[in-house]
Order: C-alpha cells, then sequence, then structure tokens
C-alpha cells in the first residue's frame, strides 16, 4: 500500500469550514414552561440560529428573513428523557416469547441498529429528545445509533449509551456450559469482568467503542460483586469522565453499591426505607423503571409495590428519573407510545404533576449528566424543544399529545406530523470525528 503523503495527511485533519451562518428560526409559544421553577410565561418569542437558542423573551423583534413558526396556541417546553431504556433491543411475543436470549440469537447487530434508529425516532415522534441507552445492544449497535445522529445521518434523540452490559461470568444469561465456553453465546450481550484486572479491562473496552456512560450488572449472579470491585468500576470510569449506573436486584447489591458511591441505581426492586434514606444521603439517582399496569403488562400486586416505593423515594427526598426498560414490542403502539404510558405509574404515585414533568426534563438531563450543555430552553443551548395542547404543569397528560418536536434547531414533528427530511443527509455532515 501507498504511503499516505504528508498532503493527503494534512487535508484529512485540517478542519471543517465554519457553516455560513443559516436564516434564523423564531418559535412562537403561547405559553413557555420552565419545568425547572414550575413556572410559565405567556406569549413569548424564541430565536434559533445555527441550531442554537440565540435569544428568548416578549417582545423581541423578528430577524429579517426569519421563518416564523406559530405555536401561540401550544405550550412550549423542554425534551423529554427516558434515563433507561434499549433502543437496540425489541423483544417480541413472536418469534421468540418474549425471550431476550433469543432476540439476540436471531436479530444480527446490524438490524438491531436499524431498529434503534427507528425506535429512536418513534421515542422523538412522543417528545423524548434524550435517552439514557444502557446496554443490551449486541456489537455496540447502540453506539452506532448515537454516532449516526450526531454526525448528522438520521434524526434521533441524544444518546448516553453504556455498550455493552459489565457482570460477573455470565452476565443476566444462564447458558449451557456448551453454549457459553465453546459459542462464547454470553457475549456481546454481557461483558464478563470477574478480577479488578478483567474490570478496568472491559470499562476500557467500552470507552474505546463508544460508550458514555458504564453499565454494570452488580449482583445478577450468586457471585456479586464486592464494594471493592464496584469501586474499581467507578474510578477507572472516573479516569475518562464516565458515571456508573448500577443494575440491581438484591437489597445487598444495592447497598454495595451506594458504598462505593454508584451515580445511579436501575430498577426499584431491592430499594427499601432504608435504601431510599442512604440514597437521598448520598445524593445517588433513583432510575427505578417503573412499570404500569396495564392490559398488555404487569400484575396488580407488582404494580402495588412499585407504586408504594415511589410513593416513598418521593417522600425520603430521593433523585428520581423517569426511566423505563420498554424493550419490547407491544402491537399497535410505537417505542414512543409504550415509554410516555409509564404516566400511569407516576400519576398513580401522587407526585404532583409539576414535580413530575422536572423529573421528566431536568432530573432527565442530571441523570445523563448533560445539564451544562443541553436540554433547559436557555440561551446559548442547542434547540431542543416540543410543544403540547394543554398545560402539563397541571395536567401531565398533556404530554400524551406532543404536535411540535424541534431538535437542534430542526424540526422533527409539526402539526402533529413528523417530518425528517432536514434531518436525513448522504454524508457525516457534522463532521466525521464523531466517534
Ligand atoms: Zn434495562
Amino acid at each position: 500500500m501507498q504511503k499516505l503523503t504528508s498532503a493527503f495527511v494534512l487535508a484529512l485533519f485540517v478542519a471543517q469550514q465554519p457553516a455560513a451562518p443559516t436564516r434564523a428560526t423564531v418559535v412562537r409559544a403561547g405559553r413557555l414552561i420552565d419545568p425547572a421553577t414550575g413556572t410559565a410565561a405567556a406569549n413569548q418569542t424564541i430565536v434559533v440560529q445555527n441550531g442554537r437558542i440565540t435569544a428568548i423573551g416578549s417582545g423581541i423583534t423578528t430577524p429579517a428573513g426569519a421563518e416564523v413558526i406559530d405555536l401561540s396556541n401550544l405550550s412550549v417546553l423542554p425534551g423529554l428523557v427516558d434515563a433507561h431504556n434499549h433502543l437496540a433491543l425489541t423483544y417480541k411475543t413472536e418469534p421468540e416469547n418474549n425471550y431476550y436470549y433469543l432476540t439476540y440469537v436471531m436479530d444480527s447487530t446490524a438490524l438491531r441498529a436499524i431498529q434503534a434508529v427507528s425506535n429512536g425516532m418513534q421515542m422523538m415522534s412522543s417528545g423524548f429528545t434524550v435517552v439514557r441507552d444502557l446496554g443490551n445492544a449486541g456489537n455496540y449497535a447502540d453506539t452506532a445509533l448515537r454516532v449516526a445522529i450526531e454526525q448528522g445521518w438520521v434524526p434521533g434523540p441524544t444518546i448516553i449509551n453504556s455498550g455493552i452490559i459489565i457482570g460477573g461470568m455470565g452476565g443476566q444469561f444462564t447458558p449451557t456450559p456448551e453454549m457459553a465456553k465453546d459459542h462464547n453465546i454470553v457475549y456481546p450481550e454481557y461483558l464478563d469482568a470477574d478480577t479488578h484486572d478483567e474490570i478496568v479491562k472491559a470499562v476500557r473496552q467500552n470507552i474505546l467503542f463508544g460508550a458514555k456512560v458504564i453499565k454494570v450488572c452488580v449482583d445478577c449472579k450468586p457471585y456479586p460483586y464486592t464494594v471493592d470491585d464496584l469501586r474499581t468500576f467507578v474510578a477507572e470510569a472516573a479516569n475518562a469522565g464516565l458515571k456508573v449506573a448500577g443494575h440491581v436486584q438484591t437489597k445487598v447489591g444495592a447497598m454495595r453499591a451506594i458504598e462505593a458511591g454508584f451515580w445511579s441505581l436501575e430498577h426499584s426492586g431491592p430499594m427499601d426505607d432504608e435504601v431510599h434514606k442512604l440514597m437521598a444521603q448520598k445524593g445517588i439517582w433513583r432510575v427505578g423503571t417503573e412499570t404500569p399496569f396495564t392490559p398488555y403488562r404487569g400484575s396488580q400486586q407488582a404494580f402495588d409495590r412499585t407504586v408504594a416505593g415511589m410513593k416513598n423515594a418521593y417522600a425520603a427526598g430521593v433523585k428520581m428519573a423517569f426511566s423505563t426498560d420498554a424493550d419490547y414490542f407491544i402491537p399497535g403502539m410505537n417505542r414512543g407510545e409504550v415509554v410516555i404510558n409509564f404516566l400511569l405509574s407516576w400519576k398513580a404515585s401522587g407526585i404532583p404533576a409539576k414535580d413530575i414533568l422536572k423529573i421528566m426534563t431536568i432530573n432527565g438531563y442530571e441523570v445523563c449528566d448533560i445539564a451544562s450543555r443541553r436540554g433547559p430552553i436557555k440561551v446559548g443551548f442547542p434547540a431542543d424543544m416540543i410543544a403540547v395542547g394543554g398545560n402539563p404543569l397541571d395536567d401531565i397528560d398533556a404530554l400524551r399529545t406532543v404536535s411540535f418536536v424541534m431538535k437542534d434547531g430542526m424540526v422533527f414533528k409539526k402539526d402533529g406530523v413528523v417530518v425528517p427530511e432536514k434531518f436525513l443527509h448522504a454524508g457525516p455532515v457534522n463532521g466525521w470525528r464523531i466517534r
């Protein structure tokens, strides 16, 4: 192979030319909601240029030649966050009997990456502009999704992805010796890490292949990680500026993850009053994945327990996130519709609408660790916003009908119809350096 000439190398690495300023967009909001304070301001104008918000207020003069989007009959608010999903996993009644071991045998990583793009668009249509995607994504389909969105090929939410879930041997699977040892069947759904050296290596592998958060199976096996093991995860992730999310299913696991200083605990099963009080004291996020009882999922008994746990956590002052773990196909519903129906759990918990809205927005940006650069409707921030009829500060069900979605200053949905053209490109228009 010919050696690369220095001119070619230079051309390859020369900085991208800044794009010429685009025409401004002006959004006229009948009501602009600030979920941080639980307040709303009437008749506000938001000016957007080059994908970012440049001005917000009343009585702003429309820049010459600006495109005006009239949302004067709607409430405008920042985008919603699902803090726990798996966009590259969709298990189904047919053919795999809702058994995700089989999904991974039957759906290739490439197919799952394409499913993830579709699921991401379905989430955006329901107003979710940020998704924390926590593993079970085959061989890094989650990174492919994030990079495709960020480089500018396809529309989709901002993705905070974990790469492969790291766990003690076997992860959440219970394979036969033949399947595990002869066919490496656990990988790529789980990355085995049983010693401190393996933990360091696994964390680094995920970061190399595009993870933005580290997901650990704390106690999926009868040999849970020790506090010392868990501290190794936290230290190695912190070395690269990443946070650690812990899947917990036992109280022992939850207590150890809290002691080790995990950023978030995923799933609410093992969380009792004692766990909640410790989490509140240490400021650890509760990503509870609270499944509602519906004709297609759950049971009354499980739901009662879930709701009691939410009430207890709220009363204890635990930092809570809206999260679903919705990674299954319900015929007749899209991924966004399945996710927004988790409002049933939040309403049943008795948490006031304005607090639920804060949990679904502000808390979401914080648990995703992006609050300083994306999320709130704020001058200088990327122009991500949605609009609904009614006022979600009073009636959270207003979020069920999202009629407008803007991401990075581009309209994704207008008058209730998805219009993705602005997001579709034949090349990495935001730069191939995004990995
Ligand atoms: Zn999950």
